[in-house]
């Protein structure tokens, strides 16, 4: 039994085991810990921040559609027209003079990311004008937003049918979730919602950070659907360009949102991953074409050529507020501070590029991770060398980012980025903790190798040697007396001779086990050499090694030993015992004092402890 325990113990194979046991322990504890909804929610958040960082660095490389146009009020344009008019807001005159401007440079859609709500100094002239002006054009669109504000505050109004949209829904998602589903809703004046049918829901999601990632292409309320403002302007658009007609809405088996030749991915919350575009910011023209609106008025009203003729034409046309002090600071991944309309037109962008982000599922974020971690994991483990190991681990980490960060480039597709380097980290601490288990323990083996005896498993001549050493030194510093016993089987040339060499290999093994079983676990006993054995026993002075001695006499002779056979047989042995520092203060003292003892035994007829007179 022993033997193939010895024989296993250094196969190759067995240390694989043990490697492939701490790396399932190691994936364990990681499933363990996913298992927390608040690991799995900060695991969450970092994975967030890696697409933040991936889109940062890629949105250089991505171009924005010519055909958008940003006319904001930025900060300029606000002092600009405190400065002219006294007043923010400015009249909504202004607004539908703007509107009849922009239809007369045939822009293609013009879009208020504005909402038009009631206001103490709102004219009634003027909205009337407005909301006309509105009417008298299909590709003028504005805005509503709901919310969950109490019904106590404000009642939830009915909205008139045209709103809201159908949707044939053939996809697993539930369009109506903890994310999309209000309960009430912030009305806009009513000359403008009993005109057009052209508003949109400009609800925006941020994630728990704060930012926003996702738009949901349709939100809920009492029980109806209703289009976001940016889907019906970019419809609006491919309407004209392309004579595309959407009627009712269809998202199909797979949980794409059919747009004629284009595709929108929802995921399972129901929104899409925007795909951004820039280094962008406020005052970059990098990204989208960005028109402060003072241009637009001066060339309006005064006929200063600050904007070219047919500049909007063909265009959609977003008209929205950047000035800081204005809106509501939104971030989005690429920029610290957005406008919110930039979520808009980065919509709409992605649609006509067909251009969204794709999450790929749970599950293959999980094999990747597996896959990478036996990676790394066969790696350390193969590799001997410790700074070699951990370069492969961090280069491997390394590469999987910039893979991560090429196939978001090429193919919109977000892998996972967080989940995978935790793998890589567990894994790669848990090999080496499992190396360094193994070497540790093959180490103690070979120590044993060196130590022990083949035949008796006793330890050997060496590490009797070197024992006898340690306790001399260990005697003169404490001033502590320790023994040894020789002992010498009698008659043993005879017993070979008569029951063979395999019976007399047999009683040596069983002689030398009734010797460990009758001292204590602190003395050593040794094989001496042939059929001699000697026993060390610490802190012990000459009378109780002589006790301890003749009980191992008795011990042996009483004892009946196997014979290979199978029958039974006796064998007596002699002892001779010397004591530190009493009988010697080397070990050559020592054994010569002991063997001399032996030697009386062996004179006065065997099968007793030898005594000096
Ligand atoms: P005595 O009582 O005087 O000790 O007689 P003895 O025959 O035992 O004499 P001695 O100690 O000199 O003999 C040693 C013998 O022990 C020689 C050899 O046949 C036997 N022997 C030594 N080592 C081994 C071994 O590993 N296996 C076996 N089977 N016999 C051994
Ligand atoms: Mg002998
Ligand atoms: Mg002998």
């Amino acid at each position: 039994m022993n033997k193939i325990k010895e024989y296993l113990k250094d196969r190759a194979f067995l240390r694989y085991l043990l490697y492939s046991f701490y790396i399932i322990i190691t994936v364990s504890i990681l499933f363990i810990l996913l298992s927390s909804t608040s690991v799995r929610s900060f695991l969450g958040t970092m994975e967030n921040k890696t697409f933040d960082a991936r889109q940062s660095v890629l949105a250089p490389y991505k171009t924005v559609s010519k055909d958008i146009a940003i006319v904001a009020v930025d900060d300029e344009s606000y002092e600009y027209f405190l400065d002219k008019y006294g007043e923010w807001p400015i009249s909504r005159n202004i607004y539908a003079d703007m509107v009849k401007f922009l239809e007369k440079q045939k822009s293609s859609a013009i879009a208020f990311d504005l909402m038009f709500v009631k206001s103490l100094k709102s004219s009634t002239g003027a909205d009337n004008k407005l909301a006309n002006t509105i009417a008298a054009y299909d590709n003028v669109f504005t805005s509503i937003n709901f919310d969950n504000l109490s019904f106590d505050l404000r009642k939830p109004p009915v909205l008139p049918d045209y709103l809201s949209a159908n949707i044939d829904n053939e996809s697993k998602i539930m369009l109506k979730n903890q994310f999309t589903e209000y309960t009430n809703c912030r009305s806009i004046i009513s000359q403008i919602m009993n005109t057009t049918s052209n508003i949109g829901q400009i609800n925006l999601v941020r994630d728990e950070d704060g930012i926003a990632r996702d738009l949901h292409p349709f939100v809920v309320y009492k029980d109806r659907y209703y289009p976001h403002l940016a889907l019906k302007v970019v419809l609006k658009y491919l309407e004209q360009k392309e004579g595309l007609k959407i009627k009712d809405f269809k998202i199909d088996k797979n949980g794409f949102l059919m747009l004629g030749k284009r595709t929108v991915p929802l995921n399972e919350k129901a929104s899409v991953i925007l795909n951004w575009y820039g280094p962008s910011g406020i005052n970059s023209t990098s990204t989208f074409e960005y028109i402060p609106m003072w241009k637009v008025e001066k060339t309006m009203y005064e006929g200063v050529k600050l904007i070219p003729d047919d500049y909007f034409k063909g265009k959609i046309v977003y008209i929205g507020t950047s000035a800081t002090s204005l809106f509501d600071l939104k971030n989005v991944p690429t920029d610290k501070i957005f406008p919110g309309v930039e979520i808009h037109t980065t919509f709409i962008n992605n649609v006509l590029d067909n251009n969204f982000i794709k999450r790929v599922s749970p599950l293959a974020d999980i094999l990747i991770s597996l896959l990478l971690s036996l990676f790394v994991g066969l790696f350390v483990i193969r590799n001997e060398s410790t700074v070699i190991s951990s370069i492969f681990a961090v280069l491997t980490a390394v590469v999987y980012i910039l893979a991560a960060t090429a196939v978001m480039l090429f193919f919109n597709i977000w892998v996972g980025i967080i989940l995978q380097l935790a793998s890589i980290l567990l894994v790669f601490i848990a090999c080496y903790l499992a190396k360094y288990i193994i070497k540790s323990r093959d180490l103690e083996y070979t120590y044993a190798l060196a130590t022990t005896d083949g035949l008796t498993e006793l330890y050997n001549h060496r590490y009797f040697q070197e024992q006898m050493l340690q306790n001399i030194e260990t005697g003169k510093r404490y001033d502590k007396p320790f023994s040894l016993i020789m002992i010498d089987i009698d008659f043993f040339k005879k017993f070979n001779d008569t029951y063979g060499h395999q019976s007399g290999d047999a009683v040596l093994r069983q002689v030398a086990q009734i010797l460990k079983k009758n001292v204590r676990s602190s003395d050593i006993v040794c094989r001496y050499g042939g059929e001699e054995m000697a026993i060390i026993l610490t802190n012990t002075n000459n009378e109780d090694a002589i006790v301890t001695a003749e009980k191992i006499c008795r011990a042996v002779s009483e004892h009946p030993l196997k014979l290979v056979n199978g029958n039974d047989v006796q064998v007596t042995i002699s002892l001779g015992v010397s004591t530190y520092p009493e009988h010697g203060t080397t070990a050559q003292e020592m054994i010569k004092y002991a063997d001399d003892c032996l030697y009386i035994a062996k004179e006065n007829g065997r099968n007793q402890v030898g005594r000096k007179q």
